[in-house]
């Protein structure tokens, strides 16, 4: 009889701590539309670059696939570019680079008709053509979709896409813990492989950080667990610049409790917002544009409704309501059928007979890394693009279905970029500058965080006192006196930060790790964004300051820049590129 196959027993200790990878010539974070796009577009230029995807979660899982209501651009001759990008650097209340602006516009169309040629599956009219719905702040019908999943089909769409060509490696479930710099220039990235519990560098000539958002700094928002602004923390350590990180857009319509998002396409088609008196409100607010205006101005109004005792009292406190029953069953099942199904999964109703609770919550941020239109940052060989990045396309407030259409543009753009650069340059990075950064994570991240015995603070403690926080006085108006005090808050908790114990010694799947690891990145972009609130002394876009309620061009017509310094982070300022549209006062 043939002998038992006994497996042997996993031992942590029996698997090296770290490893030296081989150099490639592009390593990208991230594998959400920014990070794909760009992978694709180097990929495409030469079969013999060889890049890298590095990702936390298996690509399908980034938070693109979690987008909703649709993609801009323009398709129809009732449309055009200029009036797009008036739209766009409208939106932003003049806080927009123009000529970014102008460069996005004009290639958003080329995006969706790629997409389309790799087999995402627009939505249509009768006559064939791909469909087009209203969005808040866009002048006419400029958002193609995909019923209401839009994220979802175009991030299978760019994933499948990706899997054709054999010079894109993946590195899936790898968290990058830092950068590697070299001689003044970024050479790679550290990474924790989280399944197999050893620290890896991944060398790169060129490395872009396509990372996402960072929702998860408050308490109630749109964004999944992993939206940590870990990429921001990144170029930020490495002394990179993040910009405009006080415009952090706050989206009118989510669910109360959990903060899952009603996509703004259910106003697009029709839908209402309805007070506790059946009144459809944003007629004291914004009568031109009623339910499609602009996220920032509607979030405000929900809050001044609020305020004066017109909204509806819940579990989860105060809301409005939403209210699509005059759309009917059809529309609903045709053009909405998430809407419905969220709708009915979290909030225990049907939205053809209900109004959907809905109250507003932080969904996306307009600052980010600082880059210029190809995601070039001031660290030679590090790019950035996506969420994670500013262009700055939307300036102190985004309009929805920019932000995927930006993916696919800048992420091309920032792919060709790297590819550029990387051909530049002959010789792989693999120096002592690589294990180096090896030998500092390994004792940070294995000796340094998992050493820690449980101490007298806890990471969901500094974790939801953080959150809280920053909702409370970094929120959708915000004053001197709590931002001040945010920020020293802030400034404790980071100390705070050094007592967080784990529990958890295992080195595999260690999900208490990356909590910690997150909580670090989060608690360097909250500063950032407090610091950057504080010192912008105006009200614009979705940066309202009750002690400052106007706009002030003569001052603040600048970009806000934060650099990481000992303490606080240190605020300077650059303009704002300005090409035909002059600053006027945001009227709809
Ligand atoms: C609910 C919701 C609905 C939305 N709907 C729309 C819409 O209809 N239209 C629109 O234009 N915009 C919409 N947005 C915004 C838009 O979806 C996002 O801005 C966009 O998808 C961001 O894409 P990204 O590629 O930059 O990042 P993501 O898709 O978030 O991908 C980030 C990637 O980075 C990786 N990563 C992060 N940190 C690390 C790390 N430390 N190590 C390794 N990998 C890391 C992640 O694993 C992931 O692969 C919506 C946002 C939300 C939250």
């Amino acid at each position: 009889m043939s002998e038992r196959y006994v497996p042997k027993a996993y031992s942590p200790d029996s698997v090296p701590r770290v490893v030296e990878r081989t150099a490639h010539d592009i390593v990208i974070v991230g594998g959400g539309a920014a990070g794909l796009r760009a992978a694709i577009a180097a990929a495409q230029t030469d079969p013999d670059l060889s890049i890298a995807v590095v990702s936390k979660v298996y690509p399908m899982r980034s938070h693109t696939v979690s987008a909703e209501g649709g993609t801009a651009a323009v398709l129809r001759d009732y449309d055009s570019l200029e009036l797009h990008a008036l739209d766009t650097i409208k939106g932003s209340d003049f806080l927009a680079d123009q000529d970014a602006v102008e460069f996005f516009v004009a290639r958003c169309p080329k995006e969706i008709i790629q997409l389309e040629h790799w087999g995402c599956p627009w939505s249509r009219d009768p006559d064939g053509r791909v469909s087009q719905r209203a969005f808040g702040g866009m002048s006419v019908k400029r958002t193609v979709f995909a019923a209401d999943k839009v994220g979802f089909h175009i991030l299978h769409t760019l994933f499948q896409t990706s899997m054709k060509f054999e010079n894109i490696h993946r590195f899936d479930e790898y968290f990058v813990t830092s950068l590697i710099v070299d001689g003044g220039a970024c050479a790679g990235v550290t990474a924790l492989d989280l399944r197999g519990g050893r620290m890896v560098g991944i060398g790169g000539k060129a490395t872009i950080l396509a990372t996402g958002g960072c929702g998860r700094v408050y308490e109630f928002t749109t964004n999944g667990f992993i939206k940590t602004g870990d990429g921001m923390a990144l170029a930020y350590r490495a002394g990179v610049p993040l910009k405009d990180m006080e415009m952090v857009q706050f989206h009118p319509t989510c669910l109360p409790g959990t903060g899952i998002l009603i996509t703004e396409a259910a106003r697009g088609e029709g839908g209402y917002l309805i007070n506790k008196d059946g009144e459809r409100y944003m007629q004291r607010y914004l009568p031109s544009k009623m339910e499609l205006g602009p996220r920032d101005i509607l979030s405000r109004s929900m809050i001044q409704e609020m305020k004066a005792g017109r909204a509806f009292d819940g579990p989860y406190g105060q809301y409005l309501g939403l209210d699509l029953r005059h759309l009917g069953a059809a529309t609903i099942d045709q053009k909405l059928p998430m809407v419905r199904e969220l709708a009915e999964k979290y909030m225990g109703l049907d939205p053809i007979h209900e109004p959907i609770p809905v109250r507003p919550g932080q969904h996306y941020i307009m600052g980010g890394v600082s880059t210029n239109s190809t995601g070039e940052t001031t660290l030679p060989g590090l790019y950035a693009v996506g969420e994670t990045a500013c262009v700055s396309i939307n300036g102190a407030n985004r309009l929805g279905s920019n932000s995927l259409s930006e993916c696919l543009v800048f992420g091309e753009w920032c792919g060709l970029a790297a590819a550029q650069h990387a051909k530049q340059k002959a010789a792989y990075p693999r120096g002592a500058a690589s294990r180096e950064a090896l030998r500092k994570e390994e004792a940070r991240v294995f000796d340094g965080l998992m050493g820690r015995e449980r101490g007298k603070e806890t990471l969901a403690g500094v974790r939801v006192e953080m959150q809280q926080l920053m909702e409370r006085d970094v929120g959708i108006f915000r004053d001197e006196a709590g931002l001040a005090d945010a920020c020293g808050k802030l400034a404790k908790l980071r100390d705070r930060f050094g007592s967080v114990g784990m529990a958890d010694k295992d080195r595999v799947f260690n999900t208490e790790m990356t909590g910690v690891l997150e909580l670090d990145f989060m608690l360097d972009v909250a500063a950032s964004i407090a610091h950057s609130a504080l010192n912008r002394r105006e009200s614009r876009g979705a940066h309202s300051r009750t002690d400052f309620p106007n706009r002030d061009d003569a001052n603040y017509l600048k970009h806000t820049l934060a650099y990481r310094a000992d303490g606080a982070p240190r605020i300077d300022y650059v303009p704002v590129k300005i090409t035909k549209w002059q600053p006027v006062e945001r009227k709809y």
